[in-house]
């Protein structure tokens, strides 16, 4: 079956954007991906070369029905971090940031995103953010989206009170404590029911909060949360992994057909173009595409025919109200 991925990257360097297309388009026909949703990871400021949708939405112009995009996660995203101090949150900010959003649609964006409530930082060079999914600027967005009908994609790495930073992430630019991010999230859910949230990396969880148990939980209480799997192999230095050694995990079989109108899969591939030479995140991260793809096209031959159809591609087509092939 042709699936959907909600949730890819490119890496184009200085303008090569045309040829990460054009890699993306090969490795979708490997894979079967009908269509791909291709975003701008959540940069912020200090980052060297920022980038959102302007930079590749023409390139993706060139393969009709095969490409979908999400814009805000180079600028949007950045506007959030910069005013992480709600404090500095005035009308005026408010009004500019909102007007920035409505011109991504009007750019022919399907929704917001890479939008960062906690992001920590994973390598050299990855950013660590942080504010709550309930900070000022992210309810002006949810407004937005509410009332366009379009989705945020959210990156929240999921941490319920406050941890400790575990040793694997100490160091670097993460601080010693991470913050609670479970319940700003339900704040955010709750404050604007009609914004369709898609919670990003479902099943390969680096911290241990982003249990089947809590996303059941939450979904239960809010109609508008989303999920996208991230789907990786079973040998993945990760938590609360969708795919076990011998097969699904059961708790997150059982939550697949409970809620299964609700999850899509968005698997976080880099497509780097083949000018990009050197070093960074994206090309660190670009080598896992290879195992996480396979790990994905596993994954939705273990589900039912109906489930996999719906979280392979009906569930996509709905929220980001896409034209699929
Ligand atoms: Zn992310
Ligand atoms: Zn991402």
């Amino acid at each position: 079956m042709p699936w959907v991925d909600v949730h890819m990257h490119l890496i184009g360097g200085r303008g090569d954007f045309g040829g990460a297309v054009e890699n993306a388009v090969r490795t979708m026909d490997r894979f079967g991906i009908a269509t791909a949703i291709i975003l701008p990871p959540p940069q912020v400021d200090s980052q060297p070369s920022t980038h959102d949708h302007t930079s590749y939405a023409s390139a993706l112009r060139r393969h009709p029905g095969r490409f979908a995009f999400l814009g805000g996660g180079g600028t949007l995203n950045a506007t959030i971090h910069r005013y992480a101090d709600p404090a500095h949150v005035t009308e005026q900010v408010k009004r500019d940031f909102a007007a920035t959003a409505e011109r991504i649609l009007a750019a022919g964006a399907s929704g917001f995103g890479e939008i960062a409530s906690l992001h920590i930082s994973a390598t050299l060079g990855h950013p660590y953010e942080f504010v709550p999914a309930d900070h000022p600027l992210l309810l002006v967005l949810a407004e937005v989206a509410a009332r366009r009908d379009v989705p945020i994609d959210l990156h929240m790495d999921a941490v319920e009170g406050e941890m400790p930073t575990p040793p694997r992430l100490a160091g670097g630019a993460n601080p010693t404590t991470l913050p609670g991010t479970i319940a700003p999230l339900g704040r955010l859910l709750a404050g604007n029911p009609k914004t369709k949230i898609v919670w990003a990396h479902g099943g390969s969880d680096p911290l241990g909060a982003m249990t089947p148990a809590t996303i059941g939980r939450l979904m239960d209480a809010h109609p508008n949360l989303h999920v996208s799997l991230r789907i990786v192999g079973a040998q993945a230095p990760m938590q609360n992994k969708a795919l076990a050694a011998g097969g699904l995990d059961p708790a997150w079989a059982q939550l697949l057909a409970r809620h299964a109108e609700r999850f899509v899969i968005g698997t976080d591939s880099f497509i780097v173009a083949p000018s990009v030479q050197g070093s960074g995140p994206g090309i660190t991260f670009a080598q896992r595409n290879e195992p996480k793809l396979q790990a994905t096209a596993h994954f939705l031959s273990l589900l039912s025919p109906e489930v996999a159809r719906k979280v392979g591609r009906d569930n996509a087509t709905r929220i980001y109200r896409l034209t699929v092939r």
